[in-house]
């Protein structure tokens, strides 16, 4: 009996410990800034575009997202903008999904530039702008600092390395990382999805040269997070370019008016 009193008290103990070490962490990391709606209104176009009452909600769903997800610096200095824009770049591509929660992250990492894909700034062969770590970095995403702020900065060339990461993020959390977001995808547009995306990479490798960023037709994934960063940028011109993409994009994300 005293044995088994000894075994709850440690046990106890040890939860003791653990919670508050954990609140301790997210005191540390899980910061919201104060001033975010001020932040988000002179730094993020795609907020600027919303009405009064998608501004609020907006505003929320950036400070909850902040609640639960750290951004650290690794070598850089993290600043409230950097922490804004990292949580614009996760609520803008789910932000026709109210109930969306990021169930694949808990930690956003800064570089102070580009890295290799070891995650070394020193590489020669440093030049990804983000990643979604996998493995020992599952739950984990990794910016370059300068490449955040300048996704936000020129909102309407196509290029936004946060919204790239998060819609990697979107696409796994069905499981596989595959270009087939089967949340945004009921079943019968899955095949017609594909074919499309297909047919699009099988033309970018013809050509050797297309509107859309040719990384884009490295793999189905790689697809699906560089016409993402298109269609939230430059939907216009996806429009005229490739009117059937943009239709299923549009209802993947359900931003049809
Ligand atoms: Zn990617």
């Amino acid at each position: 009996m005293y044995i088994g009193l000894a075994i709850s008290v440690i046990i106890i103990a040890g939860l003791v410990i653990f919670f508050r070490k954990g609140l301790k962490t997210n005191k540390v990391n899980n910061i919201v800034p104060a001033n975010t709606r001020q932040l988000l209104e002179e730094n993020v176009a795609f907020y600027k575009n919303l009405d009064d009452a998608d501004k609020v909600t907006f505003d929320v769903r950036v400070k909850d997202f902040l609640t639960t997800v750290a951004v650290k610096g690794i070598e850089v200095e993290v600043e409230d903008l950097d922490r804004v824009l990292v949580a614009a770049g996760a609520i803008i591509p789910i932000f026709a999904f109210n109930d969306w929660k990021y169930n694949n992250i808990w930690e956003v990492l800064l570089y102070k530039g580009t890295f290799s894909k070891e995650y070394s700034t020193d590489d020669a062969q440093r030049n990804v702008l983000g990643m979604v770590g996998d493995g020992a970095l599952h739950h984990e995403m990794i910016l370059s600092q300068p490449s955040l702020r300048s996704s936000f900065i020129h909102p309407t060339d196509g290029h936004n390395t946060a919204i790239h990461e998060f819609a990697h993020l979107v696409d796994k959390a069905d499981g596989s990382t595959d270009g087939v977001p089967e949340y945004l995808l009921t079943n019968p547009y899955v095949i017609p999805w594909v074919t499309r995306m297909h047919d699009t990479i099988n033309e970018m490798k013809r050509k050797n040269h297309s509107d859309i960023n040719q990384y884009g037709a490295t793999n189905d994934a790689e697809f699906f997070a560089v016409i993402s960063e298109y269609f939230f940028e430059k939907p216009e011109q996806l429009k005229d370019h490739h009117p059937e993409l943009y239709d299923m994009l549009e209802m993947m994300f359900h931003t049809k008016k």
